[in-house]
């Protein structure tokens, strides 16, 4: 019986420009002369260092511990020494930098000792995840997340679908699709595997109907355990919350997790990480980058982590000049950088390489309601806009900004040229700066007092204790008399002499 398909709201259809990356052969891009290696290539806390300058290390050795919960390990991608580890250009919006490990390749590319996993079925679901934990697995189609945190989602709650997802609607991009062309088996093993850890019920996995090569490759190696559908080409069909709607109807509520409706969704290219290191014990070194646009030879690069962005392009004959802006990621959701020097990490899917051309006169919005239907969010851009404009930032929020996937889809169909996308990024990075500055508050505020606290216990500590004025538990009426008697001949004798002073006082 065949899956009911359900449509998401808004999206494009739009030209890909995918036939030529689709239909070539990847090729393994050659051992670069250095490799830099950010500690930080996913969502959470930056991997700590464990080895020194000058150290030798081997092909998947790791060189960086987690440093917490959701934080990964990270391995060196080839053989080599350890040559520096200090602050290097890292992809990012802007221009910044960050720590990473430098290594120079010895050229034997010399492997650590890796141990597999006999059979996977007989393992813990909660090893299982630790092995992907230590093997440093990010969710490799874009946003970086440890896979081993939304594995963990199978051990606290039911999972009732796993969804993988090989819909990749961005235009130009063609990695997945080759990967899948080419490791289909990797795919489908990884996507069992990753099954056992959350215990899923059901188990889909998803591409887009223009991936013909890779549905024929998944379908030669699927039995009945596993579905494959083919969704319509539409953008962002690939995004998280408009797939789980496009095969399941339902919607993950605003603020919520694909795990409060029960469903856990991974890349295929990470099923496939999942599959190299259960079987070799493989930590995640390597991957798939398209490289696409203006090149002389556009194609898809099997690529150790750490090699340039420049090596890349190199390979593909295209020297960087100014005519020319590099674009990590699609047309769509990607980042312009300016320093091509800066390495592939474990999130980087594809190079695009475009003209530069003068950006377009941004002009008023006129209310068209155009972004608007565009949205698969259904959110409101123009709302969004005019506040984040005005720096309205608590207004954007009664307007959901965080629902927002920053698609583009606002921005692409907008009449007016206004880089919508662009105000909600600022508008979400200044939100989350006044949080980080509150918390920071809060924290002073709490240490403040916790210290007013420990000074005041050890001024009472130090302070002599007032006489104990002894009675027997039952006095008596004459203890009490004399109690008191005592009392208000205490008190008569000091106002006595208080008396003496003023009267002394005032006479002098
Ligand atoms: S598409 Fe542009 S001009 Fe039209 S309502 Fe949205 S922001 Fe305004
Ligand atoms: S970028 Fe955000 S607001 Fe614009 S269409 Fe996409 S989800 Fe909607």
């Amino acid at each position: 019986m065949s899956r009911q398909l359900y449509e998401f709201p808004g999206g494009l259809k739009f030209e890909t420009f995918k036939e030529i990356t689709a239909t070539i052969p990847a090729i393994q891009h050659p051992l670069p002369n250095r490799i830099i290696l950010p500690v930080r290539q996913h969502i959470g806390i930056p991997s700590v260092p464990t080895v020194r300058k000058g150290e030798h290390v081997l092909k998947g050795q790791p060189i960086a511990e987690a440093d917490g919960y959701v934080s990964i390990p990270l391995h060196a991608s080839t053989s080599g020494t350890v040559i520096d580890i200090g602050d290097y250009p890292v992809p990012h919006a802007g221009e910044h930098e960050a720590t990473c490990i430098v290594i120079e390749p010895d050229g034997k590319d010399e492997w650590f000792d890796i141990q597999p996993t006999d059979d996977y079925l007989t393992v813990d679901p909660k090893q299982l995840q630790e092995i992907i934990r230590s093997c440093g697995i990010t969710g490799l189609g874009g946003a970086g997340f440890p896979a081993h945190v939304k594995l963990n989602e199978g051990v606290v709650n039911i999972v009732d679908t796993l969804i993988i997802n090989g819909v990749e609607c961005e235009p130009f991009i063609t990695c997945d699709d080759r990967l899948i062309q080419e490791k289909a088996h990797y795919v489908v093993s990884g996507t069992r595997m990753i099954r056992h850890a959350v215990q899923a019920k059901h188990c889909v996995i998803a591409v887009e109907d223009d991936m013909p090569k890779a549905y024929e490759a998944l379908a030669n190696w699927i039995d009945d355990d596993i579905e494959l559908i083919k969704v319509p080409k539409r953008y962002p069909a690939g995004g998280e919350k408009q797939l789980i709607q496009t095969l399941t109807g339902k919607e993950v509520p605003s603020g919520g997790l694909a795990i409060h409706i029960g469903i856990v969704m991974h890349n295929v290219a990470t099923a496939a990480a999942v599959y190299r290191a259960v079987t070799r014990g493989e930590p995640l070194i390597s991957r798939y980058v398209t490289i696409a646009g203006e090149v002389e030879t556009p194609r898809n690069l099997q690529v150790l982590l750490g090699t340039s962005v420049n090596d890349c392009l190199k390979a593909c004959g295209y020297e960087h000049n100014d005519e020319h802006m590099i674009i990590l990621g699609g047309p769509m959701m990607g980042m312009h950088i300016r320093n091509p020097d800066i390495p592939i990490i474990k999130t980087t899917n594809c190079i695009l390489v475009k003209k530069l051309e003068p950006a377009a006169t941004e002009l008023p919005c006129i209310q068209c309601g155009d972004c608007y239907n565009a949205c698969p969010i259904k959110l409101m851009p123009q709302e969004l806009y005019r506040n984040a404009k005005t720096d309205n930032f608590a207004e954007t929020q009664q307007y959901h900004i965080f629902d927002c996937i920053e698609c583009g889809c606002c921005s692409y169909v907008c009449p007016s040229n206004i880089p919508l996308v662009q105000y909600f990024r600022y508008a979400k990075s200044q939100i989350a700066a006044e949080e980080r500055r509150r918390d920071g508050a809060d924290l002073a505020r709490k240490r403040f007092l916790e210290h007013n606290k420990r000074e005041q216990a050890k001024i009472e500590a130090k302070r002599p204790s007032r006489p104990v004025i002894e009675t027997s538990s039952n006095p008596s009426m004459d203890e009490k008399r004399n109690y008191i008697e005592g009392a208000v001949s205490r008190t008569l004798k000091k106002r006595s002499k208080t008396k003496k002073i003023l009267d002394k006082r005032n006479s002098d």
